[in-house]
């Protein structure tokens, strides 16, 4: 037997249940009145403002499942989605919070019980944990506190690892709530040997599955931080990395979460099927482009489902049109149709979890269609102009138009502009490429150098800043999200048909 992932997210709800817990709901991915990032980022998001004493705790615990997006800003996992076996764009953490209730011992206590015994049952001998060594910068000491409770816990001195601000001083952003972390990873390649060297080392075969702050802090500037008021836990465990381990698998892709995702863009393209190769992670690679894609169309189904519009400043556009690049150029299907098919296999792997993407399934199609139509008529009229710019001006040739059709209108007015003020691409004029023109910083800076002028990165910085606060301010103003103050409680009866903790078990293995 082998716990499927549905009874796997079921089995970490219930366990904090019967701790004493209340089950909350994941919020939406878009950040409640928080311009500070893009995407909600972790479990902690919206309680962000309860660990700085500003709205009272919804429960003395809480626990959940919480969408998570990380393609921006300090958590930015874009560029490995797809490339290596256990970064996702978009992905589920699991996580249990104390709010000023239980503090350490309990924490380490009751992730080591989860992990260790049925059904998740994890031998000890796998698990590996870090503990915060102190900064001399900041004048914090070292966490002996928690590696003294792992000791006594029964973890073995020899699994134990002392690490630095990097990896196990937890903050949310440049300012806000942080605290000492304890990590556990997981070895999935069982080599005792040379396990502590490869924890925190970006392999592939030690993986962290469970991060564990202790929130006690607030940073107010980049050389402060002051106590916090109260003591809170924070934890995230990622839901697909566990997955992985107890399917007994070598990465996220080959879990139940994904292999119907493969299989679809197989059987809709009719190409052969994805064979699970990471030798050649690299973006002309097939194998690489079914994980794309597959990451991909979750992190869009999820983000257009709680109303996240694509326009031209938000990531989620860039996103769209990769996936829609992959489509076509690698997978041979047009205007959106494997996008619009992945987003039903979506819908039933998750939907049951989060029932806002199947409810919203009409509207995300939808969507979907429409940005595959305007990419697909400025890709078109966009290669006939630019051919007639390549040949007055050779050098753009670099450039793929076909990936950004922005470039036929930008080079235009970045023309023009070069003749008003030869020499020097303004702030001003590189924003404008990007407003207006749908050009990204990568794309205007790679214009820049073709056209050997210098670009002011610093003055474009500043006016995106603005643009980013406007629309958070705008967004911020009509959503009808949840605050803290007012998160909702799910059914907390183990009998409920509509969030289905039952455990679910298939006889694959
Ligand atoms: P990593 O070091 O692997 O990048 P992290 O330290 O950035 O992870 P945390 O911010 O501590 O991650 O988040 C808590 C947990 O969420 C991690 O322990 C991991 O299991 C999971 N997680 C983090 N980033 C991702 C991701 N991009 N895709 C899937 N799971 C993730
Ligand atoms: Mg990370
Ligand atoms: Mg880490
Ligand atoms: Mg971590």
């Amino acid at each position: 037997l082998r716990l499927c992932s549905k009874s796997i997210r079921s089995s970490f709800l219930d366990n904090f249940r019967s701790q004493g817990h209340t089950i909350v709901r994941s919020s939406p991915v878009i950040p409640y009145c928080d311009p500070s990032i893009a995407f909600v980022n972790s479990g902690m998001c919206q309680f962000k403002n309860v660990f700085l004493g500003l709205t009272p705790a919804p429960h003395p615990r809480v626990a959940n499942t919480q969408k998570c997006i990380r393609v921006g800003g300090k958590h930015n996992d874009l560029a490995c989605a797809g490339r290596d076996s256990y970064h996702h764009t978009f992905f589920e953490m699991l996580g249990n919070w104390s709010f000023n209730d239980y503090y350490k011992r309990d924490a380490c206590r009751m992730a080591l019980e989860y992990l260790t015994r049925p059904p998740v049952s994890l031998p000890l001998s796998r698990l590996y944990f870090t503990y915060f060594g102190g900064s001399d910068a900041l004048g914090l000491p070292c966490d002996e506190e928690t590696r003294e409770i792992w000791l006594e816990l029964g973890v073995p001195v020899g699994q134990l690892k002392r690490e630095g601000m990097k990896s196990n001083f937890w903050e949310m952003g440049s300012t806000g709530p942080c605290g000492y972390s304890s990590e556990i990873h997981y070895d999935l390649k069982g080599d005792p040997e040379s396990a502590l060297a490869r924890v925190n080392a970006d392999v592939s075969d030690l993986i962290e599955i469970w991060n564990i702050v202790f929130i006690s802090y607030n940073r107010t500037s980049p050389d402060s931080i002051v106590p916090l008021a109260n003591n809170f836990v924070d934890t995230g465990l990622g839901f697909e990395r566990l997955v992985t381990i107890l399917q007994d698998k070598r990465s996220t892709y080959d879990t139940d979460l994904f292999e119907p995702l493969l299989q679809t863009i197989s059987k809709v393209s009719g190409v052969k099927p994805y064979s699970g190769n990471f030798a050649a992670s690299h973006i002309t690679d097939l194998d690489t482009n079914y994980r794309m894609l597959s990451d991909y169309s979750r992190m869009i189904t999820v983000a257009l489902a709680d109303n996240m519009f694509p326009d031209a400043t938000a990531k989620l556009r860039n996103v769209v049109r990769d996936a829609l690049i992959i489509s076509e150029d690698v997978f041979g299907v047009k205007q959106g149709k494997l996008l619009k098919e992945l987003t039903y296999s979506i819908a039933e792997i998750l939907g049951e979890s989060y029932p806002e993407l199947r409810e919203g399934l009409n509207g995300i199609q939808l969507i979907i269609s429409e940005e595959s139509r305007i990419f697909d008529n400025l890709r078109k009229g966009a290669v006939k102009e630019w051919k007639t710019l390549v040949h007055a001006q050779p050098e753009l040739s670099v450039l793929n138009v076909m990936e950004e059709p922005g470039l036929v209108s930008g080079v235009k007015y970045l023309n023009k502009q070069l003749v008003r003020e030869p020499g020097e691409m303004s702030g001003e004029t590189a924003f404008t490429l990007y407003d207006t023109h749908g050009l990204s910083k990568n794309i205007i800076e790679k214009l820049a150098a073709v056209k050997k002028v210098d670009v002011d990165l610093g003055g474009f910085e500043e006016r995106l800043n603005q643009l980013k606060m406007s629309s958070k301010e705008k967004s911020a103003s009509n959503l009808p999200n949840i605050s803290p103050a007012d998160v909702k409680d799910l059914p907390q009866t183990t009998d409920s048909a509509k969030y289905n903790y039952h455990y679910h078990t298939d006889s694959k293995k």
